[in-house]
């Protein structure tokens, strides 16, 4: 693997990353409410007492969260703490009714995990995970409604968390953006998260110093609540190179919370960085220790679908894939489905150069989704059978899958209709080779006297005589045949 490394006057610099990272959990009620946790509400519509912090109210916890933290934690390979705790966070805002987020902070439910990365040169790296804990959010402060007042939104308040705090383990953005994709795909995967950062139901604070090879870390600055993969690796980048000029002008990093501003590119004082103590974490006296039974977590693990990684290995096995192909089908549980779909009985690797070729340009010149595909995974099997089984070969094959681009009709017909079938007469194939050594004999004596490339050409000019649909093979055999090879 090439080392991420930034040039400084001084030398070369590494940075050093570690990713806290916000993701809303899939429940239908809140962590200890039973409001709705619907996107996209009035706002205050979806506010109980508790959320509202009217006095004397009591939090009762959400079993469905809590299993979809175990679940999570199950996903990203982590010990499950029977027993865990909530604390009090104590800070005033005025988003924060309560005067304190209820949060764990000694005794997580979910303790040390780890995610596997892929980088783009194919290198496989292992990012440890430090703890999963379950949270209250916020509510929102909205600035920008009114001139000169400011309005909240308590519908967020008390919806479940899960913090997931990873090692600083991470040593590039690339890294970064590998990792929190990787992530994101767990979570989709195990529908704990819905991982739509546009909506922030995920969002990362990154956490970077840098430091010279082979030294102690250095401290560390946080960026608060990024919304997006790019945002995350730009902001890596700038924050690294803010700190490096400090160091090497002789200055010190303040340890701090800052924002990164995406417009100017660059990144500002927040606050300067708080400590443990400043919360007065304690026990929250409303709630018992969260106690799990470990036939409970057998059971949640017995029914976990399968996983990015689990089917990547099943992929490669499988189907034949490399490891590459394997990991880009399944990034996305509904392109691992539909690859499958087309795969199945076929050809894996044939199916997999369809999908993550053809299809995916279409979706990307379109800006669809996969659900939202011009041609059914059932159609594009259809023509995959078709190439199988010699009815049309690979060339035509691209013409058929335009059309069932544009008019979402079956292979079959496009091919009867257009009469698209392949050619494997072989006495027609030989006639048209026949004329095309006749019609070139000028190159055919310059390719007897050691001109390979025109072998080429002679199968490009047989092929146009025949409109594309001579059997391919059987323009070669032919043309061996009478150039006398
Ligand atoms: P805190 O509780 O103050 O937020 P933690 O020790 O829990 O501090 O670390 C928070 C995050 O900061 C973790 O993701 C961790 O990996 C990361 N981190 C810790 N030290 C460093 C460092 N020197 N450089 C970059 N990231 C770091
Ligand atoms: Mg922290």
């Amino acid at each position: 693997m090439m080392s991420y490394r930034i040039e400084g006057k001084t030398g070369s610099w590494e940075v050093v990353i570690g990713l806290e990272v916000h993701a809303q959990v899939i429940s239908n009620a809140k962590l200890f409410s039973g409001a709705s946790t619907h996107f996209g509400a009035e706002p205050n519509t979806q506010v109980s007492l508790v959320d509202a912090a009217f006095p004397g109210m009591l939090p009762v916890i959400n079993r469905e969260c809590v299993d979809q933290a175990i679940r999570t934690g199950l996903g990203l390979k982590a010990k499950i703490n029977l027993v865990s705790r909530f604390d009090r966070k104590n800070y005033f805002y005025a988003d924060l009714p309560q005067g304190y987020q209820i949060s764990q902070f000694t005794h997580p439910i979910v303790g040390e995990g780890k995610v596997e990365i892929e980088l783009e040169d194919g290198t496989v790296k292992e990012i440890g995970i430090t703890r999963l804990h379950l949270e209250q959010d916020a509510g929102k402060s909205i600035h920008d409604l009114a001139p000169k007042e400011s309005c909240i939104d308590l519908n967020r308040s008390g919806v479940a968390l899960m913090e997931i705090v990873s090692e600083p383990d991470m040593r590039s953005p690339e890294e970064a953006g590998a990792y929190l994709r990787k992530l994101r795909s767990i979570l989709r995967y195990l529908e704990t998260c819905d991982g739509n950062m546009e909506e922030g139901s995920m969002r990362a604070d990154v956490n970077v110093s840098v430091r010279k090879e082979g030294e102690p870390y250095r401290t560390r600055c946080e960026l608060k609540n990024l919304n997006s993969v790019r945002f995350v690796m730009q902001a890596i980048e700038i924050e690294a190179m803010r700190q490096i000029d400090i160091w090497e002008s002789g200055g010190e990093v303040d340890q701090e919370t800052r924002l990164f501003d995406s417009v100017k590119g660059e990144t500002r004082t927040m606050r300067s960085k708080e400590n443990a103590h400043d919360y007065r974490y304690f026990p929250d006296p409303d709630l018992l220790p969260l106690v799990v039974e470990q036939d409970h977590v057998d059971h949640l693990k017995s029914t976990l679908q399968e996983l990015p990684d689990a089917k990547r290995a099943r992929f490669e096995q499988e189907y034949g894939l490399p490891r590459y192909d394997a990991q880009v089908l399944v990034a996305e549980k509904a392109i691992a489905q539909f690859f499958e779909q087309v795969a199945k009985g076929r050809d894996g690797r044939l199916a997999a150069n369809w999908v993550t070729g053809d299809l995916f340009a279409v979706l990307n010149k379109k800006s669809l989704s996969i659900h939202e595909s011009p041609v059914s995974a059932d159609n594009l099997g259809k023509l995959l059978d078709l190439i199988l089984d010699q009815t049309i070969n690979g060339k035509i094959a691209k013409e058929v899958f335009e059309e069932m681009v544009e008019t979402g009709a079956v292979p079959s017909e496009i091919v009867e209709r257009k009469g698209l079938k392949q050619v494997t007469d072989i006495s027609a194939i030989d006639q048209a080779v026949a004329e095309v050594l006749s019609k070139n004999a000028d190159k055919v004596a310059e390719y007897k006297s050691g001109k390979d490339k025109l072998f080429g050409f002679f199968v490009g000019q047989v092929m146009k005589a025949m409109k594309g649909k001579a059997n391919p093979p059987m323009v070669n055999e032919s043309l061996k045949k009478q150039l006398g090879l």
